[in-house]
C-alpha cells in the first residue's frame, strides 16, 4: 500500500528529517525545500545508484561535471534563450499566475475546491510564453541592465556534456556508441511549482547522453526506455504504479524525434485514474540537433545552420568507413527530487500491530535505506550494555551506515526505525553480556532472531545485499 497522497509524505518527511522547508525560518519561499540528515542520505543512496548501474556497470559510459554557469552563447545557439518558456496565464479575476498546461497541479485561490479556469468567476487571459531561465551577471558589473554581463544558470545539465563532446572524445577516445552521465542541479523559474519536491525551482538532474550511429537511434532509444524501467524497479517502485506516455507530435521538444515519459502515480487520490500520473523521466531521442548547432561549421550538409561563435566542429570520425558525421543522441533525463518522492511514497506503509495501534513502516530497499541498522540497548541506565551497543555500532559502521539510539523505549525505537527505513534493529540485553549474542528484528516481518556478535557484521552484510 503506498502513500494515499503526497501531504503523507510532507509530514512524514518534516517530522523524521527528511526533507523541511526552505527558510523556514523566514517564512519560507515558495516552493524551495532543504534536505535534512536522512534526507540527504537518501537523495545520495539513489545518486549511487544511478552512477553505480550507468558509469561503473557498463563500460561505455564515463561521468562529467560541468558548470552551472556557462557561457551564454551556449544557451543562444542551443535554443533556450529562445524557446525555454511556458504558456503562461493570468486570471483578472483572482490575480493568479499560472501555467497553462499544468492548471490541474493547482488549486484556484478564491475556490480551493477547483483548479483554476474550472470556476464560473475565473477569467484566463490568452497564453503568453515566458521564458523560465534564471538570469544571473557575471563579474563587476555597472547594473543588472548590462546585457554583456548577463548569464544564465543552467535549465539542465544536457548541454555542459554536449559542449564538451570533443574534449571528452579526445581523451577518451571511444568508438560509438557510448555515453556521458552527469548529476548536478538545474534551475528553472517555474510558472507554477509545487507539490512538495515534485515541481521546484531549483533541482537536481541525472542526465546521461548516450551517442550513437542516426541508424542505430530508434533501436537505442528503445533499450533505455525499457533499461530505465528496470532500473526504477530496482529502485523498489512497484510495476502498478509506473507507466509510459508517448509524447504526441504537438507536445514533442522542436529538437526531438520521439520522446517516451516514465510516468509515475503521484496523485493517487485523484479520481479519475488518467490524472493520477505525472512524469517521472523523460527519455528522448534529440537527434544530432546539439551537436550540430554548437559546430562552428558555416552550414552543414542540408546547408541549415550557421554558428558564428563556436571554435569547435563537434562531429565524429568513424575511422572504419571513413564517414564523418554527427552522431545522435539519446537522453534519459531523470529528477533526484522527483524520484526520492516517488520512491518514499512507494515505500510508504502502514501495519497495526497486536495491540491495534498503527505503525508506519518505510518499505525502502537496503540499497537506499538512509541507516542500514540502529543498534538499541534494552536497557540504558546500564553501563555494561549501553557501552556493549555503542561498539557494536562503531564497528559496524565502516562497512554499513549504522546509528546508536537510547533515547526512548524499545517499542518506540523500533517504530521510529521502521517509520525511517532502517531494514534492521540490533538490540543489545542483559544476556547479551553473558552469551555474547544480540537480537536482531526484521523491519517488514517484525520476525527476531537471536545472532551472535561475532557473526553480526557478516549476517547483516549478506541480508542487506
Ligand atoms: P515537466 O513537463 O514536468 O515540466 P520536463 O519535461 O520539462 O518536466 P525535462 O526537461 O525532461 O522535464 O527534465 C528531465 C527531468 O528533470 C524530469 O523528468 C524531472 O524528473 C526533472 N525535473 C524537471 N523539471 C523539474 C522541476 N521543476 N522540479 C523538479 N524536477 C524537475
Amino acid at each position: 500500500m503506498p502513500a494515499p497522497n503526497i501531504e503523507t509524505i510532507v509530514s512524514l518527511s518534516k517530522r523524521r528529517g527528511f526533507v523541511y522547508p526552505a527558510s523556514e525560518i523566514y517564512g519560507g519561499l515558495g516552493s524551495s525545500w532543504d534536505y535534512g540528515p536522512l534526507g540527504v542520505e537518501l537523495a545520495n543512496n539513489i545518486k549511487k545508484s544511478w552512477w553505480n548501474w550507468l558509469v561503473y556497470e557498463r563500460d561505455d559510459i564515463e561521468g562529467l561535471d560541468s558548470s552551472i554557469i556557462q557561457n551564454r552563447l551556449t544557451w543562444k545557439y542551443s535554443g533556450h534563450e529562445t524557446t525555454f518558456s511556458d504558456p503562461l496565464v493570468d486570471c483578472r479575476a483572482c490575480k493568479g499566475r499560472f501555467r497553462l498546461d499544468k492548471l490541474l497541479d493547482v488549486q484556484c485561490p478564491n475556490h480551493p475546491a477547483v483548479h483554476p479556469g474550472d470556476d464560473k468567476e475565473c477569467d484566463l487571459t490568452e497564453a503568453r510564453e515566458f521564458n523560465v531561465m534564471f538570469r544571473t551577471t557575471v563579474g563587476a558589473v555597472a547594473s543588472d541592465e548590462d546585457e554583456s554581463a548577463l548569464a544564465y544558470l543552467r535549465p539542465e545539465t544536457a548541454q555542459g556534456i554536449f559542449i564538451n563532446f570533443a574534449n571528452v572524445l579526445n581523451t577518451s577516445r571511444r568508438k560509438l556508441s557510448f555515453g556521458r552521465a552527469q548529476i548536478g542541479k538545474a534551475f528553472r523559474n517555474e510558472v507554477t511549482p509545487g507539490n512538495f519536491i515534485f515541481r521546484t525551482r531549483e533541482f537536481e538532474q541525472m542526465e546521461m547522453e548516450y551517442f550513437v550511429r542516426p541508424e542505430d537511434a530508434p533501436r537505442i532509444h528503445q533499450e533505455w526506455i525499457d533499461g530505465f524501467q528496470d532500473w526504477i524497479k530496482s529502485l523498489g517502485i512497484s510495476d502498478s504504479n509506473l507507466s509510459l506516455y508517448e509524447q504526441s507530435d504537438k507536445e514533442l521538444a522542436h529538437y526531438a524525434e520521439r520522446t517516451v515519459d516514465i510516468m509515475y502515480r503521484y496523485f493517487p487520490e485523484r479520481e479519475e485514474e488518467d490524472k493520477q500520473w505525472d512524469e517521472l523521466m523523460g527519455i528522448a531521442n534529440r537527434t544530432d540537433y546539439d551537436l550540430r548547432v554548437h559546430s562552428k561549421k558555416p552550414e552543414d550538409a542540408e546547408g541549415k545552420r550557421i554558428n558564428a561563435d563556436s571554435t569547435d566542429d563537434l562531429s565524429y570520425f568513424d575511422t572504419q568507413t571513413n564517414e564523418r558525421f554527427y552522431p545522435y543522441v539519446i537522453e534519459p533525463a531523470i529528477g533526484v527530487n522527483r524520484t526520492l518522492l516517488a520512491v518514499m511514497m512507494d515505500a510508504y506503509t502502514e501495519k497495526t500491530n497486536e495491540k491495534g495501534e498503527t505503525r508506519v513502516i518505510l518499505k525502502l530497499t537496503p540499497e537506499l535505506a538512509p541507516i542500514k541498522v540502529a543498534v538499541l540497548p534494552l536497557a540504558k541506565n546500564k553501563p555494561e550494555i549501553t557501552e556493549l551497543a555503542k561498539k557494536l555500532r562503531r564497528d559496524l559502521q565502516p562497512s554499513m551506515r549504522a546509528v546508536y539510539d537510547d533515547t526512548g523505549g524499545i517499542g518506540k525505537l523500533y517504530a521510529r526505525q521502521d517509520e525511517i527505513g532502517t531494514p534492521f534493529c540490533v538490540t543489545v540485553d542483559h544476556e547479551s553480556l553473558e552469551d555474547n549474542a544480540v537480537t536482531v528484528r526484521d523491519r517488514d516481518t517484525w520476525e527476531q532472531e537471536r545472532v551472535s556478535i561475532e557473526t553480526l557484521k557478516e549476517y547483516l552484510e549478506k541480508r542487506l545485499s
